[in-house]
């Protein structure tokens, strides 16, 4: 079924950069087989399920929508893989992405343009895009993307799915090819709340080859799933409201509280005064790690590698100049000079203390309440295209989501209107390991 929408859509929404229908169907016999004989079948039998295209996958090419790794098949599985192996669900393929997880509209990817199911004259955010198009289109059931800085619930909220990015350290990160190593983590992707929380039991845990895997209990989560918010109490930021936000987005987000009034919860307004320096502070750490993380790409080890150098400084120049693309090359610059030495204390030490004050924020304001609520991005999905000339435009857009993943607090988007025919999404967001009271709160608007 999975194929046939597929075959019918995917020209449309080009969600997809590599498809497995041969291994996929192969494994679905087996499956059906094994229908026949078992007893017990896990909760996620037989769901075709798409995977972001950092996500490593043994023998199924794996590229980070880059040049560099146009031809590249891992010879091995991400622990979120081979976990959802276990769980007996089908790999349909891999998701279209912002080259490396380096954007918000999935136009920097090397390969194609993901459009907006809702309006194709859209962009379906990003940098998760494929993989949030591909939910919303129908074309798989499930999701997996990756949240660094909102990579997950801004498209999410622009395709009207529902995305997680848990707390840091949740899942497994062996594997995703790593971005920004202490916001990373991967999050999923689905058309309601309920496969939601299915998905995360299927891949939430400690795991011996992440050592930044936590080692705390992975609760029932399903049973999070009560409806119940009496007694609530809810913090709605000043700052989330505030200018930039447009007027239809504070709106659903004000009836989608009146909607938690009316179930029992209160809510009232607060203050994250960091949140102003949270963009500057992001796009300074995360260009740093980026910095760190992407010299692997030396033309030695993996993919690419250019025929024209005769030297072997020139090859590492040449390789990289050819593989990646112009938004990548942008954050080595900038985080390769946030971290050289004597700037280093003024811009990366800095950026690491106001981190601090950020997540301080978020602590005080749990102290009185069980969650945050505001949008989860300023607008709907903008126009193909409407972005693309100015980055600091594009990267005004995740102001709202970059703040959980500098203090490390998890935070759904769920869908929570329209406007102009586009989804809105509503940001529930909790404390740390406290998945379930998102789960809790958002399955109240299904
Ligand atoms: N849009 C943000 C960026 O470009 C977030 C990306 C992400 O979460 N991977 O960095």
């Amino acid at each position: 079924e999975s194929f046939k929408r597929i075959n019918e859509v995917d020209h449309k929404i080009e969600a997809f950069l590599t498809l497995d229908e041969e291994k996929a169907m192969n494994y679905a016999n087996t499956l059906d087989e094994a229908l026949g004989k078992k007893d017990e079948f896990g909760l996620l039998f037989g769901m075709p399920i798409g995977i972001k295209d950092n996500i490593v996958t043994k023998g199924l090419r794996t590229t980070c929508a880059s040049k560099i790794l146009e031809n590249f098949d891992p010879i091995y599985d991400a622990t979120v893989v081979q976990k959802l192996k276990d769980a007996e669900t089908v790999t349909i393929g891999k998701l279209n992405m912002d080259e490396f997880a380096m954007g918000s509209s999935n136009e920097n990817s090397s390969f194609k343009k993901t459009k907006n199911p809702w309006n194709t004259n859209h962009v379906p955010g990003g940098s998760s895009g494929g993989s949030a198009a591909a939910v919303a289109a129908g074309e798989v059931l499930f999701s997996l993307g990756s949240d660094t800085g909102g990579s997950v619930r801004q498209p999410a909220s622009f395709c009207g799915v529902v995305g997680l990015k848990p707390t840091y350290g949740r899942i497994s990160r062996y594997g995703l090819v790593a971005f920004a190593s202490s916001l990373d983590i991967i999050g999923p992707i689905t058309r309601n709340v309920e496969d939601n929380a299915y998905l995360l039991q299927a891949i939430a845990g400690v795991d011996p080859m992440d050592s930044t895997s936590a080692n705390v209990d992975v609760p029932d989560y399903l049973s999070a799933l009560t409806g119940d918010v009496k007694g609530l109490r809810i913090a709605v930021p000043k700052e989330y409201l505030a200018e930039g936000v447009k007027e239809d987005v504070r709106q659903s987000v004000l009836d989608a509280l009146k909607v938690l009034e009316g179930l029992g919860a209160t809510w009232e307004e607060v203050s994250l005064p960091h949140s102003k320096y949270a963009l500057a502070t992001y796009y300074l750490l995360s260009s740093s790690e980026a910095s760190a993380n992407l010299a692997r790409f030396d033309g030695v080890r993996y993919g690419h590698r250019t025929n024209n150098a005769e030297s072997l400084l020139e090859m590492y120049k040449q390789t990289r100049s050819e593989g990646f693309g112009d938004e990548v090359k942008r954050r080595i610059m900038l985080g390769t000079f946030a971290l050289s030495s004597g700037y280093y204390d003024a811009y990366y030490k800095k950026a690491q203390k106001v981190r601090t004050l950020i997540k301080k924020d978020f602590e005080d304001v749990f102290e009185n309440f069980d969650v945050i609520i505001g949008p989860t991005a300023p607008t709907h999905a903008f126009r193909l295209g409407e972005n693309t000339k100015d980055p600091m435009t594009m990267y005004a857009n995740d102001i709202l989501t970059i703040p959980m993943n500098l203090a490390g607090v998890p935070a759904i988007s769920v869908p929570c209107g329209f406007s102009k025919g586009l989804p809105l999404g509503l940001q529930i967001i909790g404390k740390h390991f406290d998945e379930s009271t998102l789960f809790r709160v958002a399955h109240t608007f299904e």
